[in-house]
């Protein structure tokens, strides 16, 4: 079944301790995106300025992604310069232009209106919002955020999170925007605001999943070669996403999540072998199942 994801297409500058790329293909929804792609039908609505190439484009739309929600704006891309140093989880902020981004006003084309899956990458949480009013009855929506938005948007973010069924934040996201240290009672926070679920990415050490009565820890593939994390986190949100709408048409079971917890895991092991999405746009299935029974032996144990 359909996913509609709405989020950033940008050009990044990183630096991390294992080298440096300048203006690279990134953003929120071009990993997820792609991610995604491996699972289900997606439907992208992003905005992008006239000097974003035109292959790119054609590379999503040639995979299973409808591009017709890609507006291509006068102006220039959104931009991201960061870095990392050895603790690979923290991405540090150096720039961040908005760009076509600061006039952008999505409207969802008709025939994206009944998507039954929906991931609100990060982006402004107000256009997050105005996605969300323009899909109708959506069977399960998700969001994802960043530091720059909850210190800049606290109000708009905190009642767009009030309207959707799984949270997919890092560690410091929630940390930042429920106020507790702990985890779990940062969990708890948040699905007082009302999601249900609450999934936490935290980088080389995995994924922590909460919903109300259960846990479930993932840990994350140890890789011998790990170049740059951008991207790692919205490539789990597209094969999290991506597995759960893959079994549209049965009620989700905690199973479910779970398999898409490992899968989420398993697409995100491999954009973090890379720079940019390099990595992540010729994978084979034979590649997404091999890493998810790696990971089913390294965590296998009897009692
Ligand atoms: P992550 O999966 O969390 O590593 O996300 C990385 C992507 O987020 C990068 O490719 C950036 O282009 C994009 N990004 C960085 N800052 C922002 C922002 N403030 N709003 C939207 N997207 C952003």
């Amino acid at each position: 079944m359909s996913l509609l994801v709405v989020g950033s297409m940008a050009f990044d500058s990183i630096k991390s301790p294992f080298g440096a790329v300048e203006k690279v293909i990134g953003g929120s929804a071009t990993y997820f995106s792609l991610a995604a792609s491996y699972f289900a039908p997606v439907r992208l609505v992003s905005v992008v300025g006239k000097d974003f190439p035109a292959g790119v484009i054609d590379m999503l739309a040639a995979r299973s992604i409808d591009t017709s929600g890609l507006r291509i704006a006068e102006g220039e891309t959104f931009r991201w310069k960061g870095y990392y140093e050895y603790d690979l989880n923290t991405a540090h902020t150096l720039e961040t232009e908005l760009n076509v981004f600061k006039d952008f006003a999505p409207v969802l084309p008709d025939s994206f209106r009944d998507s039954p899956y929906v991931f609100l990458g990060n982006i402004d949480p107000r256009l997050q919002m105005d996605i969300l009013r323009q899909v109708r009855k959506p069977r399960l929506v998700a969001l994802d955020t960043m530091n720059y938005w909850i210190g800049n948007s606290p109000g708009p973010l905190r009642e767009v999170i009030g309207k959707v069924d799984i949270v997919v934040f890092n560690e410091g996201e929630i940390r930042e925007i429920s106020g507790e240290y702990n985890l779990v009672k940062a969990a708890r926070v948040v699905m007082g605001w009302g999601p249900g679920r609450v999934v936490i990415k935290r980088g080389e050490y995995g994924v922590l999943h909460i919903s109300d009565g259960t846990m479930f820890a993932a840990p994350a593939y140890p890789l011998e070669t790990i170049f740059d994390p951008t991207g790692a986190g919205d490539s789990f949100a597209g094969g999290f996403m991506g597995y759960l709408a893959s079994r549209a048409g049965t009620e989700l079971s905690d199973m479910d999540y779970r398999l898409a917890t490992m899968y989420g895991s398993a697409i995100a092991s491999f954009t973090v072998e890379a720079f940019s999405t390099e990595r992540l746009q010729g994978l084979s299935n034979g590649d997404i199942t091999e890493r998810v029974e790696s990971f089913r032996a390294l965590t296998e144990f009897q009692v």
